[in-house]
């Protein structure tokens, strides 16, 4: 393996690119038409256009992915997360080439991808799920029957759903019927796949994921737990690793299941088992994604290693090379998206004016989509970067995180900077009391709404001042982050 092609965009494009070039071996970034120069093109030894604007022309389009990997002579490819890292008809395109797809077999891939179907897997095989049913066949008197053993609320679900697409709670009987027909409407829309389960809903839960390594030895092994509760529509916005809830019983235990999971499928390469974690510290598997995950930054920090490198050696049918992980740090990952938080979180598009990033530090990754310049464009994913940040403590990981967040400087499009630094000193989250629905229950949208009044009555002054200096003395400045914040995020939310 020598030439390897990237088949993403964006901070994974980058950090993927980064590993390939570590192992002295050829990077190679294909493009669409609105990315052309982008970071990852930059920063790749190679790369090719595959035209187009949307996704569906240009990464997902199957046909520019075969003329691409067969006009640059790529040897293998590396699929990132999203786009087509869960797609089996790329692994055919890769085996009909006679190219390394660097992930798990096709098998692992479709089982996996289909929720009904890996958590019938997953029961057989003695892995706790979350108690449901499968409404195949089922009358709609018999299904009302089984709601009422698992009792209420429960979750309607998507057997094909994914980034928290196609999931819909049921609180009471008398909606159950309309929810059920819109949840399937949803999910044959978004996924081109009707089929839906129902499952017993989790009150007040965490997010845990634990992340697994397989290889083709037969060799499967975790590298402990993420937490991902901080979400905003069941989507992550915030992780950590170590979870602060674990004892070393309950992490040997998840950890555990996760290998027998992943055992189940003979999974290779890097991939996720998800577990929903109630409040009585029980466990139950919600999915796994098999691919690199979008938080895999904060075990890489906390344990320090390269995951991708690891997925690289693998592919190229090495052993796995992990041994005696032992936690250096806690890890914490927040993710910047170009989205306007008060305005239900709704993408904010438009050129980024300024950009200066923090200053660098040994214990700050920046993972980076975009730099000074460049469009956030409606055609993808909005998220600008993840911040990451490791301490010796969770405190300290949180403190130099808000450090970070108050240092970057950013204009021009809506971001939700000032959200996660409200979110970040929020004492239930620094004292991490956690659950999946932080947000909603500690009222931070609203709290965000009432700083962001006030600070803009007093920082409009400043934040002009602030953002004169920046742009006269990019890189070393101190800012206050709620003045400029308050600037863009004002003007725009409140039009
Ligand atoms: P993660 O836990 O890694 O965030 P998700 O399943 O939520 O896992 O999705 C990972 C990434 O893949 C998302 O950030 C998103 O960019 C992309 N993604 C997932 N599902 C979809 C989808 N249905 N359409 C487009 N992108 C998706
Ligand atoms: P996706 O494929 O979209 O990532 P998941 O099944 O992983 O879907 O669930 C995403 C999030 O939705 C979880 O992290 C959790 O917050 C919430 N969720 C999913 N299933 C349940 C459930 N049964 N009870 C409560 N919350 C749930
Ligand atoms: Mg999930």
């Amino acid at each position: 393996m020598k030439r390897v092609m990237v088949l993403n965009r964006g901070e994974i494009a980058n950090r993927i690119i980064s590993s390939i070039k570590s192992m002295g071996l050829l990077a190679i970034a294909v493009y669409s038409d609105p990315d052309r120069n982008s970071l990852a093109v930059k920063s790749a030894d190679l790369s090719y256009p595959l035209g187009g604007e949307s996704s569906t022309e240009s990464y997902l389009n199957l046909e520019k992915i075969r003329e691409a990997i067969q006009a640059t002579k790529a040897d293998a490819v590396h699929p990132g997360y999203g786009f087509l890292s869960e797609r089996s008809d790329l692994i055919e395109l890769c085996d009909e080439l006679d190219v390394v797809f660097i992930g798990p077999g096709k098998e692992a891939i479709l089982k996996m991808g289909d929720k009904i179907e890996s958590k019938q897997l997953m029961e057989k095989g003695g892995v706790p799920v979350v108690p449901g049913f499968f409404m195949d066949g089922l009358t709609p008197e018999k299904i009302v029957e089984k709601v009422e053993e698992i009792g209420l609320p429960v979750m309607v679900k998507a057997a094909a759903g994914g980034g928290g697409k196609g999931m819909r709670k049921v609180d009471q009987l008398k909606d159950l019927q309309s929810d059920i027909e819109s949840c399937q409407r949803e999910a044959k829309n978004s996924f081109g796949d009707e089929r839906i389960f129902i499952e017993k809903y989790i009150e007040n839960p965490r997010h845990i994921e634990i992340q697994v390594f397989g290889d083709s030895h037969g060799n499967i092994m975790h590298l402990n737990e993420r937490e991902c509760s901080i979400q905003r529509r069941n989507q992550k916005i915030v992780e950590e690793a170590p979870s602060c809830v674990l004892s070393s019983q309950k992490r040997e235990e998840m950890g555990k299941a996760a290998i027998l999971a992943a055992q189940l499928v003979s999974y290779q390469s890097a991939g996720t088992v998800e577990f929903i974690y109630t409040p009585e510290d029980e466990f139950y598997f919600l999915e796994m994604n098999t691919r690199l995950q979008v938080e895999h930054p904060v075990t890489e920090e906390s344990l320090g290693v390269d995951l991708v490198q690891e997925q690289i050696r693998v592919a190229r049918g090495e052993e796995l090379s992990f041994q005696d992980l032992v936690p250096e740090a806690h890890s914490m990952e927040c993710r910047l998206y170009a989205e306007a938080p008060l305005e239900n979180y709704q993408p904010s598009c438009g050129k980024i004016l300024k950009l200066v990033w923090p200053r660098s530090k040994d214990w700050l990754r920046i993972d980076k989509g975009v730099e000074e310049g460049d469009e956030v464009t409606p055609f993808y994913d909005p998220m600008i970067a993840k911040v990451i940040t490791k301490g010796k403590t969770r405190v300290q990981a949180i403190e130099r995180m808000i450090q970070a967040l108050e240092e970057l400087v950013l204009f021009g499009v809506t971001t939700n900077q000032g959200f996660l630094l409200h979110l970040l000193r929020q004492p239930a989250f620094q004292e991490g009391r956690l659950s999946t629905h932080f947000l909603d229950q500690h009222g931070v949208l609203d709290g965000y709404r009432n700083r962001l009044a006030s600070a803009q009555d007093e920082g409009l002054a400043t934040g002009l001042a602030g953002c004169f200096l920046a742009s006269r003395t990019s890189g070393s400045i101190h800012n206050s982050p709620y003045s400029i914040q308050g600037l863009n995020a004002g003007k725009k939310e409140q039009s």
